[in-house]
């Protein structure tokens, strides 16, 4: 995989030292620092701090560090959508029932021009919105705007409107926040940090000990959300429903549905999602705040 992060693997990371223990000690000790300058000089060239949204009615406000470009992460997306999607329409579990399709896609269409408050551009972003037939309780909304809910999750939980705009804002505000891209650039990090690792294991006649310390860069798309991210995510889907004309209130209904329907089997959506124990309350806090936005709305 090209990425910035393998910059900062000199050629002299790959074998070439070691003709002798101590001109190996000396020239392995220049690596590791060569690396070192580079992996910092990398990040200094490459990572940026952004602040991917405005704060919004909830005050959401965290700079963010970016090591990888938006245009990547969205294109890397772009794609794997696509093979989902074929893939399901290949099983015929793809928007299978008409009406469900037509009410997932109306609460979206309600939501995404209520984006532009926290990014102005992401109205007109390619959003795309399909509906997959599966026993799972699960949806998720990958960079760039790409929906999918499963049909567990309408089923099962035996979803209202506001409930289900509560899991679209949350999962598109994941999307509004980059924290896909945001979790790829920690990861392009741990890569350099086990590409210095390899050259200080060569010298120490350790093979591979970077790989041990990291399995590699991921695009951060389905690994699991930090409490961090979790915790915006909610906060700003619970405006974004509260915008569109539903009740924000549903936010805290819908995560007892969740896990009580668990029923201590691990739900693929609970799974991504780690739940604080303080998230209830949260909740509860936020949508009270955006409550004035629900009514104005209606
Ligand atoms: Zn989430």
């Amino acid at each position: 995989m090209n990425t910035a992060a393998n910059f900062a693997t000199p050629a002299c990371a790959q074998g070439e030292i070691l003709p002798s223990a101590r001109k190996a000690g000396a020239v392995a000790g220049q690596c590791a620092r060569v690396a070192l300058m580079l992996a910092s000089s990398v990040c200094l060239l490459a990572c940026q701090t952004v602040q991917t949204t405005r704060s919004g009615a909830v005050g959401v406000e965290r700079s963010q560090r970016m090591a990888i470009s938006s245009e990547r992460i969205d294109s890397e997306a772009r794609q794997q959508y696509q093979q989902i999607i074929q893939l399901e329409q290949r099983k015929g579990r793809l928007n299978a029932n008409p009406g469900q399709l037509a009410r997932v896609r109306r609460i979206t269409e309600r939501i995404i021009p209520q984006t532009a408050v926290f990014r102005p551009e992401a109205p007109r972003w390619e959003w795309e919105v399909n509906v997959i037939t599966s026993n799972d309780v699960n949806a998720w909304c990958m960079p760039g705007g790409k929906i999918a809910v499963y049909t567990g999750l309408i089923d099962k939980l035996n979803i209202t409107d506001d409930e289900l705009a509560a899991v679209l804002g949350h999962e598109i505000a994941h999307a509004l926040r980059e924290h896909a891209r945001e979790r790829a650039s920690e990861q392009a990090g741990t890569q350099i940090l086990a590409n210095v690792i390899d050259i200080i294991g060569a010298a120490k006649g350790i093979q591979g000990a970077g790989k041990i310390a990291s399995t590699g860069l991921q695009l951060g798309i389905g690994l699991p959300n930090s409490r961090e991210h979790e915790t915006e995510a909610d906060r700003i889907g619970i405006e974004l429903a509260a915008r569109a004309g539903y009740n924000p209130q549903a936010a805290v209904v819908l995560w007892q549905k969740m896990a009580q329907v668990g029923g201590g089997q691990p739900l693929p959506f609970l799974s991504t999602h780690p739940a604080p124990g303080d998230r209830q309350n949260d909740l509860r806090a936020y949508a009270q705040r955006v409550m004035p936005l629900y009514e104005k709305s209606r």
